[in-house]
């Protein structure tokens, strides 16, 4: 029997009943018109106005490739098919299937098509169908005359009869007043049938598309909701930037998205969510370099931007796409983060599966949840005081603790102590968010003199008055820690390293201003300093400021001692 495009009716209303999705839709659409009337066929599909849709092409692997030349579809990258003998590279059924495949460049058609949607017949015999918005091409306004709707899809039929048309051509039965075409190679019942299957399926389009959009924005404002709430239940930074990606990946269905902090070499990336179902792997260091996100940074201080989408195809040459090559993923968003008005970053969503773009309506529910992923960075700013004053109430309310982490000799913190505050200082949102700390190493001098020369017990005096004459020079909540011996660390939150030089010098001073009264009598004492300032850069931790701290304490005993050395970043 033979198939009649009446078979088409229940499947698009299986489509609509079932939810189905849009692009399956337009699969299944595609695929029956090729049955039902023995043609090769694409359908053009994004041609709406006002949505961040890219152009796509819905058609066989074969028929793509046969255009390939003249359009070099792109996407996905239609695989070559090699004769080898006989034997295709690919199957067979493969080839029937309807794949989304994204031009590079487009027929002039096309643009005529989006200005005046009309039924016509290429010189090549291609057919060209417009499904508008409401079904049918023109619609008469209230003046009564045709206004052409907005175009949705054109589909383009090829018959391979039709390439070199007879001389007797039919007169297509174009809908209202539309200007009667010349129609070769097709029967005035198909053209008749393929119109009313194309305003079906404008319309089954249509009822899919709305009621998805619905669905999202429901989805997209619970998503908002959930992380307004998210950053009110912890106080933990590293967990609200970890909930914030993972509801952002999982709200958007991307394959991964990151969250990133753009200001320093290396790029500092500071919550990774990935897709469940995904097998990604995982960034490497070498693949996160600041050079790859220049433009994005560029782009995004001069402020014109909201967003970039880039996929890695896209003909503008940027180096994150070089990026997205090396990390093997096929598209991105980017989205910027400020902080208190300064560039922070940025929320990366990445497709890897195939290339991505966002709806308008998306992409508002992303820049909101920025918005709200740059207030949780700003209060993690305020974590780290926070965390400071409470651990000091910890300690004084609890004279065990106390005895955990203070120095017998001294009443200095002790090591341990100074360990905590490094390990605190160092977790994740708090290393790279918190203005940059400060480090300062104090070292007497020639203190082996001291014991030699008076016994141990001396030396024990001169170690209580430094921890005195050093705690006196400091704010109350800034501690001075008995790092080791006759070494001492202060840690100086939010400071630059100009001034911390200031307070090492007075430190300095401190210590050498009066005599040291012993039991063995007064001795002048001095110690040397090395003070570093926290450089992302270069440190990966609070020990690595440390260390550096410790470099140039080691400059400042070489350099003659009683001295204040510091490391320039
Ligand atoms: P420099 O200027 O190079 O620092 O000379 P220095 O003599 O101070 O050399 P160094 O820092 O290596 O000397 C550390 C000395 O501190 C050695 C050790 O006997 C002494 N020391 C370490 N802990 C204590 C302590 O708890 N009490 C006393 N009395 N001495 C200590
Ligand atoms: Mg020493
Ligand atoms: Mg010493």
């Amino acid at each position: 029997m033979q198939p009649s495009w009446k078979h088409f009716y229940p499947q698009l209303k299986t489509a609509v009943i079932n939810l189905d999705s849009l692009d399956s839709l337009l699969q299944q659409a595609v695929e029956k018109m090729i049955y039902l009337f023995r043609a090769d066929c694409l359908l053009w599909s994004g041609l709406e106005w006002g949505i961040a849709d890219t152009l796509r092409v819905f058609t066989t692997i074969d028929t793509a490739n046969r255009y390939a030349f003249s359009l070099g579809f792109a996407y996905p990258p239609p695989p070559l098919l090699i004769h080898s003998g006989d034997a295709l590279d690919l199957e067979a059924e493969d080839q029937l299937k309807i794949h989304q495949f994204r031009p590079r460049s487009l027929p002039a058609w096309l643009f005529d098509q989006q200005h005046l949607p009309q039924i016509l017949q290429l010189e090549t015999g291609d057919l060209i169908i417009p499904i508008t918005n409401r079904g049918s091409c023109f619609e008469p306004d209230a003046s009564g005359l045709t206004i052409p709707n907005p175009l949705q899809f054109v589909l383009q039929l090829i018959r391979p009869s039709a390439r070199n048309p007879a001389t007797t051509g039919i007169t297509a039965p174009t809908s209202s007043s539309s200007p009667a075409a010349k129609i070769q190679g097709w029967s005035a019942e198909e053209i008749e049938a393929l119109e009313i299957l194309c305003s079906q399926l404008g319309l089954a389009y249509s009822a899919l598309y709305w009621r998805q959009r619905l669905e999202q924005s429901r989805q997209q404002s619970a998503l908002v909701g959930r992380v307004s709430r998210l950053l009110n239940s912890t106080l933990n930074p590293d967990e609200i930037v970890g909930r914030i990606v993972a509801e952002l990946g999982a709200g958007l269905q991307c394959d991964r998205s990151i969250l990133v902090d753009l200001r320093y070499e290396p790029v500092n990336i500071l919550a990774v969510w990935d897709h469940p179902n995904r097998e990604l792997h995982p960034l490497e260091e070498r693949q996160i370099r600041q050079a790859y996100w220049q433009n994005v940074i560029d782009m995004f201080m001069e402020g014109g931007a909201s967003y970039l989408q880039l996929g890695c195809h896209d003909p503008t040459p940027d180096p994150l796409q070089v990026w997205l090559q090396d990390i093997k993923a096929q598209s991105v968003l980017v989205v910027p983060l400020f902080i208190q008005e300064e560039f922070f970053g940025g929320v990366a969503l990445l497709s890897y599966q195939q290339e991505r773009s966002y709806l308008i309506d998306e992409l508002q529910t992303i820049r909101q949840v920025a918005d709200q992923a740059a207030i949780a960075l700003t209060n993690a700013q305020h974590y780290q005081r926070l965390w400071h004053r409470q651990e000091a109430l910890r300690i004084q309310n609890n004279s065990l603790q106390l005895a955990i982490l203070q120095d017998e000799l001294t009443q200095l913190m002790n090591r341990r102590s100074l360990e905590r505050e490094l390990e605190q200082l160092s977790t994740g949102t708090i290393w790279t968010i918190h203005p940059p700390f400060c480090v300062i190493v104090c070292d007497i001098d020639y203190f082996k003199h001291v014991n030699d020369a008076h016994g141990h017990l001396v030396g024990d005096e001169v170690l209580q008055e430094i921890a005195k004459r050093l705690q006196e020079q400091l704010r109350r909540g800034t501690p001075a820690y008995r790092y080791g011996g006759e070494e001492f660390v202060i840690v100086l939150a939010d400071t630059p390293l100009n001034r911390a030089i200031d307070v090492a010098e007075r430190l300095r001073h401190a210590i050498r201003a009066g005599s040291f009264l012993t039991t063995a009598g007064s001795l002048d004492i001095t110690a040397s300093f090395g003070v570093a300032q926290q450089n992302l850069s270069c440190d990966h931790s609070a020990w690595d400021v440390l260390r550096r701290a410790d470099k140039a304490l080691y400059e400042a005993k070489r350099q003659g001692r009683d001295r204040v050395y510091a490391l320039l970043p």
